[in-house]
């Protein structure tokens, strides 16, 4: 019962999203090693752990690496993060709803179902999985060492595959709402009871935006997406599902410039929105505004230890996952700022 009890509750905390994440890694944090270890997961080792590959991520490219490392012997170890980049293991894929573009789902999946069936077979060819956040690398020397708060380890090859985290917008009131009303994670946040029923903001032209919107309608009573230019670059598919929801409103050449609070001193009680082309400012009384305005790749925790590019992701070698460093290898989103996918990653 102990076993089901603390399973339950490691999968209940790597579904977790901000809103409800903070208190319940607060609340569980003291179970979280029980809980590792129902989970399949290794405890903390005493010393420094000796591997021939270490991988550091936990989304579509962390567990190709450790299937594919399992499979061939190597006895990889692979860091999957305690809510690293304020995201579940499993990384953005536990994010989002339907997997309607993977191949071999007709019918699609869950993210969040995905990703732990990715799990499931990196642990089936006996990856070990540390959850817990990588803080520190060295790679100047070798072996490679990989810290974590409470493991090391001494690695002869290290696979970086930390992807990339969801940009925020910063402007008056931006950091008051934050997890008040503001998100960047519809998918996540938008079914909480404060939405329901009420008006709803997107922020952003892309595809995410997109999804997002549509989403959102499932609680929202109306839906704006406000665009900082008068056309999207989102996919022709994406567009025309949002453009023809009769509860979806663009707002174009727009930006949000402050968000204020309601007449209750409660979350979110609306933003105000300027237009790029004549100044104007509007109000919009939202209860809800969300950004999906692109990502920032994980590659802080690497403090110029490997070659990045002007935006921050790592640099491979062109057609490889070749770095700067010999012997460490960089996949998935963290190293692809263009197609971004699970299938490229
Ligand atoms: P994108 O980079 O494609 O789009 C980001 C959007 O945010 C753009 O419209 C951009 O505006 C806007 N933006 C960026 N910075 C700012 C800012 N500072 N202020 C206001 N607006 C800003 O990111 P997405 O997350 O939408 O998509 C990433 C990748 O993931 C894409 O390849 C996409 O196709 C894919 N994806 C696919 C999905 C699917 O097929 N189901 C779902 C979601 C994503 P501007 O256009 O002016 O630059």
């Amino acid at each position: 019962a102990l076993m089901r009890l603390c399973s339950k509750l490691a999968a209940l905390l790597r579904r977790s999203r901000p809103f409800a994440a903070a208190t319940a890694a607060a609340s569980v944090s003291a179970t979280a090693t029980a809980a590792a270890a129902a989970n399949g997961m290794e405890e903390a080792a005493a010393g420094p752990l000796r591997t021939r590959v270490c991988i550091i991520g936990s989304g579509p490219a962390a567990h190709t690496a450790a299937v594919y490392a399992a499979r061939a012997e190597l006895k990889p170890v692979l860091f999957e993060g305690w809510l690293a980049n304020d995201i579940a293991a499993g990384g953005q894929l536990t994010t989002t709803t339907d997997v309607e573009n993977f191949p071999g789902f007709p019918d699609g999946i869950l993210g969040i179902d995905l990703m732990d069936r990715c799990r499931a077979q990196s642990v089936r060819f006996g990856t070990k999985i540390f959850s817990e956040t990588v803080t520190s690398v060295d790679f100047s020397s070798r072996p490679f060492r990989v810290s974590s708060s409470d493991t090391v380890v001494h690695a002869d090859s290290v696979v970086v595959a930390t992807g990339a985290v969801a940009r925020r917008l910063h402007f008056a009131g931006s950091d008051a709402f934050w997890n008040r009303g503001i998100s960047a994670c519809a998918v996540c946040d938008g079914a909480a009871p404060i939405f329901r029923n009420k008006p709803i903001a997107v922020v952003g032209g892309g595809d995410s935006a997109m999804e997002e919107a549509n989403f959102l309608t499932k609680y929202g009573s109306r839906v704006y997406i406000i665009h900082r230019r008068d056309a999207f670059r989102a996919s022709k598919i994406m567009q025309a599902r949002a453009l023809s929801n009769p509860k979806i409103q663009v707002v174009w050449d727009s930006e949000v410039v402050e968000a204020y609070g309601g007449s209750d001193g409660g979350p979110l009680g609306g933003v105000k929105v300027k237009n790029l082309v004549t100044g104007e400012v509007s109000d919009f009384q939202v209860a809800g505004l969300f950004f999906a305005i692109g990502h920032e790749p994980a590659t802080k925790f690497l403090a110029g230890q490997l070659e990045l590019d002007s935006e921050g992701y790592v640099a491979t070698k062109p057609g490889s996952t070749h770095t700067s460093v010999k012997g460490v290898f960089a996949a998935g989103d963290v190293q692809d700022k263009k197609y971004r996918q699970w299938t490229t990653a």
